[in-house]
């Protein structure tokens, strides 16, 4: 739903910009002089992107780059309208014209590879709202350049959806088991090859050290205290959440999306962390204070010896 939601976002604030850089259009075309009749004649009238460009060359060139597009050959309906959109864009990013490509691109790469045919489809759906909405060519729109981007990085990785649907090895699912050792249907297997050659693609990392990649991308933002386990259960609730919601897009079962499967890696390592915990004698009950406490038959909460509470679980 994340694309969905960022497109409702961009046309929200791109209501409220559209306004504003109306007015902006109005105040710079006032001022300018009306030329009289002889530097008609002696000099050629600058082109509306000419004046533009003097006014902002670097932004010009910036604005150039960014659609890899000669300004100087479009009208100036498009100019200005093109203008508008990475006016907008730059805007709801919170960042110059020249990082709005990556900056949009870093927050795609946010989302499993697996949704990006998904992304394109809902885009496309919006260019005609958002053309409609500011009364421009859907050529011009912040969904235009979405879409061209989305496809460039779709066609980067390779036509995924090929690889990823190609028929398993015998090596591949050996790596599959290795890191999903719970799992034994083959058919649960073989969509877990799916899922985890498509993390391999969107985080360039073999398939076999994708486990140890992602525990060491939570230790980043989790230290190994005790008084920060808390995030591990609320990262898992929201992953396990994800991986309902991506299921159907995926055409896998919600334990064998990319998230079911980082759950059950999450899931290790906060067995680990409870045992270490314990270990160091660091667990208190929440409920009676005391230090007398012994993990779960399945190691997934704490228990107080003295009053049964359970804690530190999902
Ligand atoms: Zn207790």
């Amino acid at each position: 739903m994340i694309w969905f939601v960022l497109a409702i976002i961009f046309l929200v604030i791109a209501i409220s910009l559209h306004k504003s850089a109306n007015k902006m259009d109005r105040q710079y075309s006032a001022p300018s002089p009306s030329p009289s009749p002889s530097s008609v004649l002696s000099t050629p009238r600058k082109t509306y992107w000419e004046i533009y460009r003097d006014i902002n060359p670097t932004k010009a060139s910036d604005i150039e780059n960014l659609l890899k597009i000669d300004f100087s050959r479009l009208s100036e309906k498009d100019v200005k309208e093109k203008i508008a959109s990475i006016d907008r864009f730059a805007k709801s990013l919170k960042c110059g014209v020249s990082q709005i490509k990556t900056t949009y691109l870093a927050e795609i790469e946010k989302y499993p590879a697996e949704l990006l045919p998904q992304m394109i489809n809902s885009t496309s759906r919006e260019l005609a709202n958002e053309a409609s909405a500011f009364n421009i060519s859907q050529t011009n729109t912040i969904s235009a350049m979405m879409i061209a981007w989305l496809k460039e990085r779709h066609e980067q990785l390779g036509q995924p959806d090929a690889n990823i649907n190609a028929p398993s090895t015998n090596d591949e699912i050996e790596i599959v088991k290795a890191l999903n050792p719970r799992v034994t249907e083959i058919s649960d297997l073989r969509e877990r090859l799916k899922s985890l050659r498509e993390m391999s693609s969107l985080y360039k990392c073999p398939m076999e050290q994708l486990r140890v990649f992602y525990i060491n991308d939570v230790k980043k933002n989790y230290d190994g205290k005790y008084e920060n386990f808390h995030y591990l259960p609320e990262a898992y609730k929201y992953m396990a959440h994800k991986a309902y919601e991506t299921s159907s897009l995926a055409g896998v079962a919600p334990d064998n999306t990319s998230y079911g499967i980082m759950c059950d890696w999450l899931s290790d390592l906060m067995v680990e962390e409870r045992e270490k915990f314990l270990a160091t004698g660091q667990v208190k009950c929440i409920m009676c204070g005391s230090r007398n406490i012994k993990l779960s038959f399945f190691k997934d909460c704490f228990v107080c010896n003295s009053c049964n509470q359970k804690f530190g679980g999902l």
